[in-house]
């Protein structure tokens, strides 16, 4: 690129600033260095979808305070990245770290592929608050995953948790609303009285003023599915006041996928709130026709006024609890509910007939069910089989096998579905109103994490959209691809002082070989760190390093404002 276009570039992209100090340098009077840290020579990708462009980044403390010709001797450090790009920390507007994150603080599985800052929260489920019905729950689930104790309560004592700990990047918050639910009335099928109903929104309130962003429902999962649109109504209203987000795993990805992406577009316009769709999708092979669909009615919700966004995470395969394939009425009370109805003989033949059903829709065969995680020792050997070799190794029908895993491990069981197209993976990642989520979560190749399978996205989501689908596959530039992993969730949650490479923004970035980034996790074999992300700065601090975590712990608590 010649100096005369990077000149204009400085100026289109409100580089005024920087290009004058360039021209006028008081700076260079003064003895001590301008700079904690000077990047010399990196092509900056700036977050907004421009054209990458030549300069040097200057830090001072958390914050990128000149873009432009920096003279090294300028930075009291000097970090020379030339031959790589500078973007942007991802921002990974879908995550499930919320408890992993205090087992694994350093989330070697998130920063060493870029990631800066995460959202927890999702799909209805957050690490807090816990009180009232679902302590009692959320502590046990919590104990089984990770042997860490919650000694937590609400979102400020959670936020406290992860500052005393110290954790390697950024968190912020959603509400989850199944976890507000449970709190009140527990995992039960019935609408909230009027009483319990302004509980629930005093505990959004008390979850807004103590720092989360938005809410978040899973309406595929207990107690979201047994939830009246009107309560989620009232409670994106209360956000909607505050500036908040609205996330949603929607009540269908199959069949009815239509239908769901219409509530959530309904929500947003009756409460006046922005809108995610999470991790949109249409899952099982009957319901591929639907995905095109999908995006036309987000498409045309734009049109009419509503906020609404997807993200999408780069994979034919997505990954939750086995219990989904009971139906809601199985599911109620939760497993300690649910394991005497799997030992009654009239209950569990229903159960296993609907099962059947579901499973032949969705994902369309036991061989698409790859077992990912159980608790237990003894069934440990079939995590990473399917369903199919797990029914030839105890001789039975694959949907007895099914229950008798849900049943031995009391529901505690995950799974990796292979339920997508990949015409429909393209189709949705490529969109314009598609950005980067990796519904993954923190974790390293160490304790309990290690023996599990995982699906690969907690550490490959965009290390796996920078190789294959820029550079392999050629279905978006390098601007876009970190335009959505930047400055669409960026804005999209209200962070105003991050997903930009600009004076004044925090200093979350990551220096990345862009012709050399190789995304090494898979469904065999996920717990593989990417190559060719050389460096990773959370807060102006470098948490990755030649590659390398360097275990600093900057990362904070991102409080709404
Ligand atoms: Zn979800």
């Amino acid at each position: 690129m010649s100096r005369a276009l990077t000149r204009r570039r400085f100026l289109r992209e409100g580089g005024t600033a920087a290009l004058g100090l360039a021209l006028a340098p008081a700076w260079r009077l003064e003895a001590a260095p301008a700079f904690d840290l000077v990047l010399k020579g990196g092509t900056l990708l700036d977050g907004t979808g421009a054209p990458a462009w030549q300069a040097d980044i200057g830090l001072v403390g958390d914050t990128i305070t000149a873009l432009g010709s920096i003279a090294p001797e300028q930075g009291r450090r000097l970090l020379d990245i030339a031959g790589l790009h500078v973007a942007p920390g991802f921002i990974d507007i879908h995550s499930h770290s919320d408890f992993s994150l205090v087992a694994y603080p350093g989330a070697e599985s998130r920063i060493l592929q870029g990631i800066t800052t995460e959202i927890t929260g999702n799909c209805g489920s957050s690490s807090a608050p816990i009180a009232g019905l679902g302590a009692q729950a959320s502590r046990r689930g919590f104990l089984n995953d990770t042997g860490v104790e919650a000694d937590w309560s609400d979102v400020a004592s959670y936020f406290g948790r992860l500052e005393k700990t110290g954790v390697s990047l950024n968190q912020a918050l959603l509400l989850g609303q199944g976890t507000l639910r449970q709190n009140a009335i527990g995992l039960v099928d019935r609408p909230l009285s009027p009483d319990e109903l302004k509980g629930v929104l005093r505990a959004v309130e008390e979850g807004l003023d103590q720092g989360a962003v938005g809410l978040s429902t899973g309406l595929e999962y207990t107690p979201g599915m047994y939830t009246p649109t009107e309560e989620i109504v009232a409670m994106a209203r209360v956000v909607a006041r505050r500036g908040g987000l609205y996330a949603s795993h929607i009540r269908n990805e199959e069949a009815m996928l239509l239908e769901a992406v219409n509530e959530a577009i309904n929500i947003g316009r009756q409460a006046g709130i922005r809108v995610e769709i999470s991790h949109l999708k249409a899952a099982g092979e009957p319901n591929w026709s639907k995905q095109r669909g999908a995006l036309d009615l987000i498409e045309s919700a734009r049109r009419d006024g509503v906020n609404v966004l997807a993200d999408a995470y780069p994979y034919i395969a997505y990954s939750t609890g086995l219990s989904i394939f009971l139906r809601g009425w199985a599911r109620e009370g939760g497993p300690p509910a649910y394991l005497p109805r799997l030992r009654d003989p009239d209950t569990r033949a229903r159960i296993r007939r609907e099962a059947v059903e579901y499973i032949r829709n969705e994902p369309g065969g036991y061989h698409l069910i790859q077992i990912s995680s159980v608790q237990s020792q003894k069934n440990k050997v079939v995590v990473g089989k399917n369903m199919q070799e797990i029914a030839a190794l105890w001789k039975m029908e694959p949907v007895d096998a099914l229950l008798r895993l849900l049943e031995e491990e009391e529901g505690s069981v995950s799974y990796i579905g292979f339920g997508m197209s990949p015409e429909n993976v393209e189709l949705v990642l490529s969109h314009p109103l598609v950005m980067i989520g990796s519904d993954g979560y923190s974790i390293a190749p160490t304790g309990r994490a290690a023996e599990t399978r995982p699906h690969p996205r907690s550490y490959g989501t965009y290390s796996r959209v920078l190789q294959h689908f820029v550079r392999e596959r050629r279905l978006f530039d390098l601007p876009t691809a970190v335009k959505k992993m930047t400055s669409m969730p960026a804005d999209q949650l209200g962070l105003r002082d991050r997903g930009r490479l600009a004076r004044g923004q925090k200093a979350d970035l990551v220096v990345f070989d862009a012709a050399g980034v190789v995304d090494r996790a898979s469904f065999t074999d996920p717990h593989q760190y990417p190559v060719g992300i050389a460096h990773v700065l959370v807060n102006g601090a470098l948490v990755v390093e030649q590659g390398r975590p360097t275990g600093a712990r900057p990362g904070r608590a991102l409080r709404n404002s």
